[in-house]
């Protein structure tokens, strides 16, 4: 009889989760594919690493070591349930002849080991439990709180919480029922202390009551977790698995921009074939059917533990963005429009929208792309993609840009520059521009036309950039960095006036159209040349070419002018006087699309240690690094409303390293932080210098 209703009830169980997955699989299939899902071995390697090794919750240290044990801890609970659900179906349980038997145990010492791991795990669990409740319910947590968080969010994680608690009692009171039952010292090391307690006679009695406890808190937990904030217990995995391999400050190219872009360029290009069949997509994200399959499961998965918004410079900095709510509206207005979404497709309209009735206008352009939220999320979601699209939406299908972000896009269009300036002026920063102080020998900056003309192919195009041709520290930049190439004695040209904007602000603006003319006119240029090697000394340009221009047929390998000042110290081919620095306090911010975007850290710091005895890194450094507030098109905008500026709060991270020289390698974050410092009042004690303008100080010539 027990069998029978046991059965049943699994039946019954697993037939709801099915119902409940189904939903979710109905809209995966409705919603578009977010990118080509190959490189299995590599997605592989990156869930064993995120899932099963917990690498990045490993990156709150304390807490992240209690969490990845209790998930390490789940995995032998997890083969003991499976046995559980086998045993059940057979029967053995509920015989107290057989209730002694287990399934599994032919697999001998590695049962043993499997079966007391999970004991001491359980009651591992059971102890971090009871510090996790205490902790979300009774101390003042920060990332615990906001006002993306219902009541029913914080009653889901209590009410989690307190199943698990139960779970693990219950699988202490069965292990140590079985121990009594049976007699036996047992593999359970825990248990059979607590088996001591046990009289004999109610032995099975108290083991079967704790089975049945536990096997169906299981089944209800399995089937409350899609309905509530854990339903990352089943999706996290799959979620890492599916997400971008990609680096992190790439951004997608919208294909049916390309196709009307290559139309403008070029009048006699063929139009793609009309079909009346296909259904026009919007530009960008205005509801969630505009999403990802991705964006719902990224949605899904999301376990609000707020990483993501104590990290976010915004958020720090009292503005309204929150990326943990940006994620969770996604949820919330897929929850309120699944059912009609099934039922009557992507075009249900109900009158309301992601953006703006769920995530405002004024969260959407707070964001620096920084990608510290994505950064930090320990199971890979995406954030920037989706406040991405929705700029995307709100560029180009309502025109509603910020009127700073317009006029920006204007000064692309029409000069090539985010500023008024003209064209011809893009090559006046290498105007008398000489290698020395005593102004003895006068650099000609080498024009790749005008090698071409001659044949020849400069071994690097020196990407200037719109910052590196017309902003003030950017010029000095550029002209430190191209003294070092003549020291050096490389093979480089620059395409001068024939260079234009790389479009990178106009893509983080949501202008999909002004980026790709931009990238396309830039690669005509570039390829007719025959370049093949790019440097440039702005990270942001340095990720468009490296990771945007590949997908419009531009393929070059592009290099950062800090990588290529590193390898020429270590080839021995830039002499530096290394006692000019020696004494001074360094300290250096690492650029979000250099560091985290790209994954470099050590080319500026091997640099600087070279100079300075005394390099110390801030508090928030390499991939934790803290936005200088510059990035995602902010400089050329009013940063929303908040409690301080980003610069400011960098620039005061900066100064707690009591630095002489506050080292940076984009000529934006230099700006960023030159403000900080005059704010501080500091710029006479402290100076802000780019890597290559310290070389150049410390140059034996
Ligand atoms: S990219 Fe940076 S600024 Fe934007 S939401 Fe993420 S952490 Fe915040
Ligand atoms: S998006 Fe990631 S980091 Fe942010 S709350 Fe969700 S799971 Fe945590």
């Amino acid at each position: 009889m027990l069998q029978i209703i046991f059965i049943s009830v699994t039946i019954l169980s697993f037939g709801i989760l099915f119902w409940s997955f189904s939903k979710v699989f109905k809209i995966i299939n409705i919603l578009k594919k977010p990118y080509s899902i190959s490189n299995t071995a590599e997605r592989i390697k990156m869930t064993l690493k995120v899932v099963f090794g917990q690498n990045k919750i490993l990156r709150f240290p304390i807490i992240g070591l209690m969490h990845a044990l209790l998930f390490w801890g789940f995995l032998f609970i997890l083969f003991g349930s499976g046995e559980m659900l086998v045993d059940g179906i057979l029967g053995l349980p509920f015989d107290s002849d057989t209730s002694n038997d287990r399934i599994f145990g032919f697999l001998g010492y590695i049962y043993d080991f499997i079966m007391a791991a999970g004991d001491i795990a359980g009651f591992m669990i059971l102890i971090f439990v009871i510090v996790f409740f205490i902790r979300r319910n009774f101390m003042k947590i920060k990332r615990f709180s906001g006002n993306e968080l219902r009541h029913k969010d914080h009653k889901d994680a209590s009410i989690a919480l307190l199943i698990i608690m139960i779970l693990m009692i219950t699988l202490l009171g069965m292990n140590a029922g079985y121990i009594a039952n049976s007699g036996s010292e047992g593999i359970f090391p825990i248990s059979s202390f607590l088996a001591k307690f046990i009289p004999a006679e109610s032995a099975h009695s108290f083991e079967l009551i704790n089975w049945w406890f536990h096997i169906i808190f299981i089944f209800f937990f399995a089937n409350y977790l899609p309905y509530s904030k854990h339903f990352h217990v089943f999706m996290s995995a799959p979620n890492v698995y599916f997400s971008r391999t990609e680096p992190l400050t790439k951004m997608n190219k919208l294909e049916s921009v390309t196709t009307e872009v290559k139309l403008m360029l070029d009048p006699n290009a063929e139009p793609p074939p009309m079909d009346d069949d296909i259904e026009i997509e919007r530009f960008g994200m205005k509801d969630v059917e505009d999403g990802t399959w991705k964006n719902y499961i990224d949605a899904l998965a999301c376990t609000q533990c707020g990483r993501c918004t104590s990290v976010c410079p915004a958020n720090k900095t009292g503005k309204k963005l929150s990326p943990r709510k940006i994620v969770l509206d996604y949820r919330r207005r897929m929850e309120e429009k699944a059912d009609m979404i099934i039922k009557e497709g992507k075009s249900y309209d109900d009158g309301k929208s992601l953006y703006s009735d769920y995530t405002t206008y004024e969260e959407i352009w707070a964001c620096t792309t920084c990608n510290a939220c994505a950064q930090e999320c320990p199971i890979n979601i995406d954030q920037p993609s989706m406040i991405l699209e929705m700029r995307r939406y709100i560029f180009m299908e309502e025109s509603a840009a910020p009127s700073l972000i317009n006029a920006m896009s204007t000064n692309i269009e029409n000069n090539g520059a985010p500023w008024k300036y003209s064209t011809a002026d893009r090559l006046k920063w290498a105007d008398k521009l000489y290698l020395n102080d005593d102004k003895k020998t006068e650099i000609n900056v080498p024009l790749a036309a005008d090698k071409f003309a001659k044949g020849r192919v400069a071994e690097y195009l020196f990407w200037v950039g719109s910052t590196g041709c017309y902003d003030e520290g950017g010029i000095r930049i550029s002209q430190n960095f191209v003294k070092i190439l003549e020291h050096c004695g490389i093979d480089y040209a620059v395409l001068g006036t024939e260079e234009s904007d790389s479009g990178d602000n106009a893509k983080r603006a949501g202008n999909e159209f002004l980026f790709q003319m931009q990238a396309m006119m830039n690669i005509e240029i570039m390829n007719k040349y025959g370049v093949k090697k790019i440097v440039t000394c702005d990270p942001h340009d340095f990720n468009t070419l490296k990771n945007e221009y590949c997908e419009l047929n531009g393929n070059y390998e592009v290099i950062h002018h800090t990588q290529l000042i590193s390898e020429l110290i270590k080839k021995g081919k830039l002499e530096i006087d290394i006692n000019i620095f020696a004494q001074k306090n360094i300290t250096f911010h690492d650029p979000c699309y250099l560091g985290r975007g790209n994954g470099e850290y050590e080319a500026p710091r091997f640099v600087l240690k070279r100079l300075s005895n005394n390099f110390k890194d801030m508090k928030h450094c390499k991939s934790s690094s803290l936005c200088c507030g510059a990035g995602g098109t902010q400089m050329f905008k009013e940063s929303e409303k908040g409690d301080s500026e980003i610069y400011e709060m960098k620039t005061e991270e900066a100064l707690e390293t009591k630095p002489d020289i506050i080292a940076t390698a984009c000529p934006m974050c230099m700006t960023m932080i030159t403000d900080g410092i005059k704010m501080k009042d500091k710029e006479n004690d402290i100076q802000v210098m780019d890597i290559a303008e310290i070389i150049v100080k410390s140059l034996k010539i």
